[in-house]
């Protein structure tokens, strides 16, 4: 296994037919740094920087953001850092920032469709001006892009450019290093009607990454933490595998890279549909990287293409399931 894990490591993750696909890896803490070398990713794909605000008392200031950044993007030595800004509200709570945002999020009516992500930055300048400092300083290590959570609309998009260009200006007149150009700003795909107005987000965006696990939840209308419907979550479901569809064709009629970083992207299950809906990035934790690439690297991405193109026209995520099954058994 250990020897397997070690070649795994040091060969591309390029299909038979000789299509890249690049594995990312999610982030949450510096110490995953390790676990991301190990697999030999080629980037991370998502940095979950909420992490930095939860389960403590006082929220961190910019100089300590901008230390956590500059770890991960150093520690990545040159690879690309996909940096999500705050994604808290929903699951995800953040005491910390209680004093900051005045209510407490838990209680508002729906927490799943209230203040959350970048909803919550843009009705909070301060806490995103800050975080953007922060990210815009510690870009100058490193290659980076700027990825929002939660986008339902093309306005938040502008705005958060526009907040984006206001922190670079007051940065760059304080003569603080700075990259030479904005990074990208992304958003993610993780709302039903985000995905259902994926070209025009494409016109505003510089890449997508879908979240495949929210997305799931909202198109399902099932909690992705209530077991009580938990059988009823499934992301093979011809709706969510629809909106994967439609938010990768518009990315690539826009020429826009589209990623995958919900659970789905580390399942080798998902891959060969993935890879055949036209998603050529993925991103996931690091232990799972090893066996997606395995996966990868033993399919055509032609008969993927074919065989997505059949699964497509299913209507029943059962049926679904089992032609995907069927490809794999009979992958070399
Ligand atoms: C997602 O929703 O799929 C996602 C990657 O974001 P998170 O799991 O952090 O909500
Ligand atoms: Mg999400």
């Amino acid at each position: 296994e250990r020897k397997r894990l070690s070649r795994l490591r040091d060969v591309p993750g390029v299909t038979l037919d000789g299509f890249t696909i690049g594995l990312n890896v999610n982030l949450e803490l510096p110490r995953d740094l390790d676990g991301a070398h190990t697999v030999g990713a080629e980037g991370v794909g998502l940095l979950r920087t909420e992490f930095l605000y939860m389960n403590r008392d006082a929220a961190p200031d910019e100089d300590e953001q901008y230390e956590f950044l500059r770890a991960v993007i150093e520690g990545m030595d040159g690879r690309p850092v996909t940096v999500r800004t705050i994604d808290v509200g929903g699951d995800k709570l953040a005491p910390a920032l209680r004093e900051q945002i005045g209510e407490p999020l838990e209680e508002s009516p729906n927490p799943a469709l209230g203040v959350r992500g970048v909803r919550l930055s843009l009705a909070h300048p301060r806490l995103f001006d800050t975080q953007l400092a922060a990210i815009l300083r510690a870009a100058a290590h490193g290659p980076i892009r700027i990825l929002l959570p939660m986008i339902s609309q093309i306005s938040e998009v502008h705005a958060a450019r526009e907040a984006v260009e206001r922190v670079y200006k007051r940065l760059k007149r304080r003569k603080v290093p700075l990259p030479e150009k904005l990074p990208p700003l992304g958003v993610m795909i993780e709302v039903p009607g985000a995905a259902l107005s994926a070209d025009g987000l494409a016109a505003v965006s510089d890449f997508f990454a879908i979240g495949t696990n929210d997305l799931t939840m909202y198109t399902l209308a099932i909690d992705r933490g209530d077991e009580r419907v938990a059988a009823l979550y499934e992301p093979l479901h011809p709706a969510v595998l629809r909106l994967i569809q439609f938010t990768v064709e518009a990315g690539l009629r826009y020429r826009i890279p589209v990623s995958i970083c919900g659970e789905i992207a580390g399942d080798p299950r998902f891959t060969p549909l993935l890879l055949g809906l036209g998603v050529r990035e993925l991103s996931m934790s690091a232990p799972k990287l090893p066996s997606v690439k395995e996966r990868v690297r033993a399919l055509s991405l032609t008969e993927a293409s074919r065989r997505a193109r059949t699964i497509m026209d299913q209507a029943d995520a059962k049926r679904i399931g089992e032609l995907l099954d069927d490809f794999i058994a009979n992958l070399g």
